[in-house]
């Protein structure tokens, strides 16, 4: 590697970067080689973004805007150039980050990858329409082509040339009749007998009725070809673009040595139909074109009219609905319980139950299928008579039948005009598939145009690597040597089983479209993402997937020359999958592309070509480079803590004690099911750090974010939540509280900061009012608050900058002209506490701050507790959306430190080492294990072995991502992991533990 390296080196030549001094970088002057793997390393905070980022992608998109008209420009006018000496060598820069991509709720992986349009090209160029009626294969045809067509098949015969005028319509016709006597045709059928039209039959006018009207007979040869298109034509425009060719006479057979000839030899009485338009000669027009357009669900010509094209209607929940441990006599039905008519509702179930003999003092869930069925969906025809006695002795009597549950609620929903009752029955409702697309989102006719045997629904519900086998059966009529790189079986779902390998015609037509779609496919399953389905909503994924989904498009692009700047690519990414995704990094430098990938995992550290480690510490500790050239180099740098680690002069410890499962303290999920779970119950034990695993798509997030943690607020906190689904969930009246740390900021505005949001903020306010210059002044803590009138400068209503609108661009906020930036008034900053005013405090790193107060207990104490998860290099006032999510993360699980043992609390956490250095992991680990040792549960999905060791309990999922996943594979201490042969986590963990 070192030669090619230096070759490579030489060759590509270097981005030299000369007294960058963005953020906290302390002007330096750093080379990085081109055209190679380059990662930069450090802890959090250290400068690595900021090098990465905002100087060289920043510097990049500065030289590009200015490269555009001064239209453009006067736009972007307020681009600033990094902080930045110089920069040479710089390369046309793409950033790919894990922000997240589309916030269109109608995204899909198919169309952010492009995936979608070739293949409503492709439909449109190769598809082969259906009958929705009766299925029959539709070819469109021109005049030119089916007049071809019928002399192929039809020289030398009698013919019949037939128009369908009337297909299954109501009335008498008679001036259809006439009009057709008019234009001179005569004869023909109606309702398939012969009849003259001159002398039509009666029709009643209440039936439906088929007319056929024969335009012409012809004998049909080369010289007769004329009189046949004239016919078609007008077959064509009274059969509404369907004509039928019925042999009369067939010509003797002659003898012909040519087996072409022989095959359309066409029988006597034969006949075949053709169409114009695409309509079925039994049952019409059905398809108004074959566009790209009419394949969208976004497009009313192909969207299903009945959701339309959302796939999903809106219903109730049967698993919200009912409560399956109560009885009718209790009130099984949730919504009713809490409807102000619940006594009557009450009365009408359990004399139903009565009319049946159905015992009403089971529980609902022990009934039988059909009693559930009676209750549930009404009695039909059945009357019931149903007596009532009001709480004043008056009885009344009403009989009819039952209408069921679901009816009563549909109609109430559909019927009240409050809208309260209506937003009551709402949380009852989940999004089912619409029954009339099944989920499909096109309309019939479209959905049911085939390229070679599928469906475009069909193609879109399948996962990345069945769509890959689909293409490559068309392509090839099997699968490539692809597969043996991908380490995956080859999928045998129907879709997959029925693909035929497509003609010849249509692989020439559609070669360049295959191509595309097969190497976007091809991408996504190499990075590891080969369980998605096409057709799975952009805005459900982690993003980590967003990212890597984006990053196969681009490589779909062949781009070459570009500097890509990637953060943390392997996030959300299993061990198992992380080799693919290098190697299919390595891709875009063999293109001739700059790759640099700000990193923390370890394998990716290790395969680069160049490291460019900055630090040693963050903040005002960190911003210099340690170590700038090859692995080794890192390694035997003293001075870096990354090396430390790698080099293994420091790790992350076992931890001293494990907390052991308590038999009577557990919370066990019974039968889940959401998405790819299989019915699996879930023992999770409390008191402990729970690791939930397993690799990527296998149902952790399905689990933990969309099961566990939506009943546990439901049940615990009332919230509005929809869990997924599961038939119970036990144990949790051993927990107080269920609070979910996630990576969402902290605040949607530069408002919030780390000082407001963890509570410092007061008590540090209340301090600088008991000074004496305010207390002369007679300042009240508003006085040093940025979002109230007083202290605050008004020009940027405390904000420091305010936000400047970029119509097509992203905002961008301006730094305030009056006060500079500093927030407050002149006289609200001469107040000073210990020679610090307050906008001097907003401006302290944590670290500087806990020493400043150190006195200050109550200041200190929530301070000290945010330097403690590794967070002492943020600034107090440092705006909450410059925080990444790593540490976002990390300020929340802060200001949970202290919460008290007596309340049982269950800390859930998505993949928390997002952004962290293994020297953070380390600080990450220690709080989460502080806050077990305070007596609470953390739950936490996590593909970072270290925190996995360190865990009490996990429960790895799998064995694979998709449909085959959503299993219990493993669970147990970290060590019993190792030993299960099934579990991919346990064979990696091996030597962690
Ligand atoms: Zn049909
Ligand atoms: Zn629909
Ligand atoms: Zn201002």
């Amino acid at each position: 590697m070192a030669k090619r390296l230096k070759n490579g080196a030489a060759k590509d030549g270097w981005i030299e970067v000369r007294g960058a001094r963005t953020h906290n970088l302390q002007n330096i002057d750093v080379k990085i080689p081109r055209g190679k793997f380059v990662v930069l390393s450090g802890v959090s905070g250290s400068g690595k973004s900021s090098l990465a980022f905002d100087t060289l992608y920043a510097e990049g998109q500065r030289r590009y805007i200015e490269s555009l008209s001064s239209y453009a420009r006067q736009f972007l006018g307020q681009m600033k150039k990094p902080d930045c000496d110089s920069i040479e060598g710089l390369s046309p820069a793409i950033s790919i980050d894990q922000k997240q991509g589309s916030h269109n709720p109608r995204s899909t992986v198919a169309t952010v990858t492009e995936i979608m349009d070739y293949m409503r090209l492709l439909w449109a160029r190769v598809g082969l329409p259906h009958c929705p009626d009766c299925g029959k294969e539709v070819a469109r045809r021109t005049v030119q082509e089916i007049v071809d067509d019928v002399l192929w098949r039809f020289e030398g015969h009698a013919v019949a040339v037939w128009s369908p005028a009337v297909r299954d319509r109501k009335g008498t016709h008679a001036d259809l009749f006439r009009a057709l006597v008019e234009q001179g045709y005569l004869g023909g059928k109606v309702n398939g007998r012969d009849a003259n039209f001159e002398n039509p039959p009666e029709l009643e006018k209440n039936l439906r009725h088929d007319i056929d009207v024969r335009i012409d007979r012809i004998r049909l040869e080369r010289v007769t070809r004329q009189r046949l298109t004239e016919a078609v034509e007008a077959g064509l425009r009274l059969g509404a673009g369907a004509v039928a060719i019925e042999s009369l006479k067939a010509p003797k057979l002659k003898k012909s040595d040519d087996p072409d000839e022989q095959r359309f030899q066409t029988g006597q009485g034969e006949s075949i139909a053709y169409s114009e338009e695409f309509a079925c000669p039994e049952h019409g027009a059905f398809l108004p074109e074959m566009s790209p357009r009419v394949f969208s669900f976004n497009n009313p010509l192909g969207a299903c009219p009945s959701c339309q094209g959302l796939g999903v209607q809106r219903n109730f929940s049967p698993d919200l609905v009912i409560d399956r441990l109560a009885t009718v006599g209790e009130g099984c039905i949730t919504p009713f319980r809490r409807s102000m008519m619940s006594g009557w509702y009450r009365t009408q179930m359990t004399q139903t139950c009565e009319h049946y003999g159905i015992p009403h003092d089971v529980p609902f869930g022990q009934l039988d299928d059909e009693a559930q069925d009676i209750m549930l969906n009404g009695s039909g025809d059945t009357i019931i008579t149903f007596n009532f006695v009001s709480q004043k002795g008056s009885s009344y009597q009403m009989v009819r039948p039952w209408e069921g549950v679901f009816a009563r609620l549909r109609r109430t929903y559909t019927d009240t005009s409050s809208n309260r009752t209506r937003s009551r029955l709402t949380s009852y409702m989940t999004d089912e598939p619409c029954p009339d697309c099944r989920g499909q989102k096109l309309n019939n006719a479209v959905s049911m145009v085939t390229v070679g045997g599928v469906s475009l629904p069909e193609i879109s519900f399948c996962s990345v690597l069945e769509a890959l086998a689909v293409v490559q059966n068309w392509r090839i009529g099997g699968l490539d040597d692809t597969w043996s790189r991908l380490e995956r079986e080859e999928p045998h779902t129907p879709t997959v089983s029925k693909t035929e390998h497509l003609d010849e015609r249509s692989l020439f037509i559609a070669h360049d479209i295959i191509k595309e779609i097969e190497s976007r496919l091809r991408f996504l399953a190499l990075v590891g993402l080969d369980y998605l389905t096409l057709d799975r909503r952009a805005n459900t994924l982690s993003g980590g997937e967003s990212q890597r989904i984006r990053l196969a498009t681009q490589i779909g692009t062949r781009l070459t020359g570009v500097m890509y700047v990637l953060d943390e690519p392997s996030i959300g990414l299993h061990p198992r999958d992380n080799g693919r995704l290098l190697e299919t990094l390595r891709e875009l430098t063999s293109l001739g592309n700059t790759l640099l990938v700000v990193e923390h995992d370890e394998a990716t550290l290790r395969q680069a070509d160049w490291l460019v480690d900055l630090g040693p510490g963050a903040g005002k500790e960190g911003g210099r480079v340690v170590s700038n050239g090859s692995l080794e180099q890192l390694l035997n740098t003293k001075e870096s803590v990354t090396g430390a680690y790698l080099s293994g002069r420091k790790s992350i410890p076992l931890p001293e004690d494990r907390a052991t499962p308590d038999d009577d303290r557990w919370l066990v999920v019974t039968g889940a099911r959401q998405n790819n779970l299989q019915d699996i119950d879930v023992r999770i034990p409390l008191g402990c750090i729970v690791a939930v695993s397993g690799v990527s798509g296998s149902g952790k997030s399905s689990l933990v974010t969309s099961t566990i943690a939506p009943s546990l607020q439901r049940k615990l906190h009332g919230a509005d939540t929809t869990p997924g689904s599961h038939d119970k969930i036990e144990g949790y009246e051993l927990i107080d509280k269920t609070i979910v740390i996630n990576q969402s900021p902290i605040g949607r505005t530069p408002r919030s900061n780390p000082a407001t949001y963890t509570g410092a903020f007061s008590p540090i306010r209340d301090l600088f009012t008991q000074t004496n210059l305010a207390k002369e002044r007679g300042y009240q803590p508003g006085q040093f608050s940025f979002n109230v009138r007083g202290g605050r400068c008004e020009a940027c209503k405390g904000g420091g900058s305010s936000k400047l609108e970029m119509n097509f661009l992203p905002d961008v906020w301006v730094v305030c002209d009056i006060c500079k930036g500093k927030r407050y008034t002149r006289e609200t900053l001469e107040v000073k506490w210990r020679g610090k005013n307050i906008h001097d405090v907003l401006e302290m790193n944590v670290t500087e701050a806990c020493d400043f107060f150190a006195n200050q207990r109550s200041i200190y104490r929530i301070l000290s507790t945010i330097r403690d998860v590794g967070l002492g290099y943020i600034r107090l006032g440092q705006p909450a959306t410059t925080l990444s999510g790593g540490e976002a993360q990390r300020v929340k699980l802060a200001t949970q430190l202290h919460r008290p043992a007596t309340k049982h609390t269950v800390y859930i956490l998505d993949e928390p080492t997002t952004g962290l250095a293994l020297a953070d992991v380390h600080q990450l680990i220690e709080v989460l294990l502080r806050l077990r040792r305070n007596g609470h549960t953390v739950i936490i999905i996590e593909h970072h072995l270290d925190v996995i060791k360190c865990a009490d309990w996990v429960i790895d999922l799998g064995p694979e991502g998709g449909e085959r996943g959503g299993l219990v594979v493993a669970e147990g201490t970290p060590e019993e992991i190792t030993q299960n042969p099934d579990s991919y986590t346990g064979k990696h963990l091996l030597s962690f533990v």
